[in-house]
C-alpha cells in the first residue's frame, strides 16, 4: 500500500479558454536600480525613475514639449537632410544609412530647432535626437544651429541647446568638425548681441559636441547621472596609463570639478532656466551688450 496516491492534477487553465493575462509592455526595468516599474508611472514621472531617480534618456520632440509654454512652437529648417557630400561607405552606405535614420526617427536629421516662449521669454530651443546616428554633429545639426543663432539674434530671443550625442558624425569627416568652428562663431556674435545661451547636456554628451557648444553656455547645465566627456573612458586611460576615479563623466563629478554651473533634475529643469533667463534679461548678467569697449 502506497502512503501517497498520485492523483490527476485539476486543469487549472480550460484550453479552450484564454486566459493569459498580457504584462508585456505595462512593466519596464530601471537601468538604474533595476526595478520592475509601472512603464506608466515612469513616464508620468517625465521618463525619470521614482524610486532611484535615474534619468531615461527622452526624444527631441520630448524635450521641446516640457520646454515650450503650453508645449507649443514653431519649427525651423525642418527640410534640411545631408547630400552624403563625401560618398561615404563603411558597413552600410552612409545614404541608405540615412534613409533607414529618418524612417526610424520621422526627422531628416538629429537635431530639432524651434522658436517659441519658455517661462514667457523668447527662446530658439535646439534639441538634439540620439536615435538619429547616435545625435552625431553633421552638417545639417552644424547648420541649424547656426541658423538657430542667426535667428535668435535677428528676433532678441535666447538660445537654449539641449544636447545628447556621440559627437561628430564620422561619415561626413571634416565637414562634421567644421560645424564646432561654425557653431561657436555664431555663439561669439550671440554673446556680443548681449543674449543669453543656455546649454543643457544630457546623457550622453560627448566628442566633438562636449568640445564645442555644449560647453560655451553662458550657463552649463546638466541632468543628474548624465554621461558627459570628450573622449571614452578607456582611451583615456590608455593615454595617462591611470585609473580614473569613480563616477568620472558623470554630470556630479564634473559639477564638482568646477567644469558645470549645475545640475538639475528634469522636473525642476524647466523653471530652472526659466529663472535663469529671468535674471540674465532683468538683471543685466550680460553687461556686455551696452558695456563692451
Ligand atoms: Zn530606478
Amino acid at each position: 500500500m502506497s502512503w501517497f496516491k498520485r492523483k490527476d492534477r485539476p486543469k487549472l487553465v480550460d484550453p479552450g479558454e484564454e486566459k493569459t493575462v498580457r504584462t508585456e509592455g505595462l512593466f519596464v526595468k530601471c537601468p538604474g536600480c533595476e526595478q520592475m516599474l509601472f512603464k506608466r508611472e515612469v513616464e508620468e514621472n517625465l521618463n525619470v525613475c521614482p524610486k532611484c531617480d535615474h534619468h531615461n534618456r527622452i526624444s527631441a520632440r520630448e524635450r521641446l514639449r516640457l520646454t515650450f509654454d503650453d508645449e507649443k512652437w514653431i519649427e525651423h529648417d525642418g527640410g534640411l537632410a545631408s547630400t552624403d557630400p563625401l560618398q561615404f561607405v563603411d558597413t552600410k552606405g552612409y545614404a541608405d544609412r540615412l534613409k533607414g535614420m529618418q524612417k526610424k526617427t520621422g526627422l531628416l536629421d538629429a537635431l530639432i530647432t524651434a522658436k517659441g516662449e519658455v517661462g514667457g521669454h523668447p527662446a530658439i530651443v535646439c534639441a538634439m535626437e540620439l536615435d538619429f546616428v547616435g545625435g552625431s554633429l553633421g552638417a545639417v545639426v552644424g547648420e541649424k544651429i547656426a541658423r538657430a543663432i542667426e535667428r535668435a539674434i535677428q528676433v532678441r530671443a535666447a538660445v537654449i541647446i539641449y544636447s545628447a550625442s556621440g559627437g561628430a558624425r564620422m561619415q561626413e569627416g571634416a565637414i562634421s568638425l567644421m560645424q564646432m568652428a561654425k557653431i561657436s562663431a555664431a555663439l561669439a556674435r550671440l554673446d556680443e548681441a548681449g543674449l543669453p545661451y543656455i546649454s543643457v547636456l544630457t546623457d550622453p554628451t560627448t566628442g566633438g559636441v562636449t568640445a564645442s557648444y555644449a560647453m560655451l553656455g553662458d550657463l552649463n547645465i546638466a541632468e543628474p547621472g548624465a554621461l558627459i566627456g570628450f573622449a571614452g573612458p578607456r582611451v583615456i586611460e590608455q593615454t595617462i596609463r591611470q585609473k580614473l576615479p569613480e563616477g568620472f563623466q558623470r554630470s556630479e563629478f564634473l559639477l564638482e570639478h568646477g567644469m558645470l554651473d549645475a545640475v538639475v533634475g528634469r522636473k525642476d529643469l524647466k523653471a530652472f532656466i526659466t529663472n535663469s533667463l529671468e535674471f540674465m534679461s532683468t538683471n543685466g548678467a550680460k553687461p556686455k551688450a551696452e558695456g563692451r569697449g
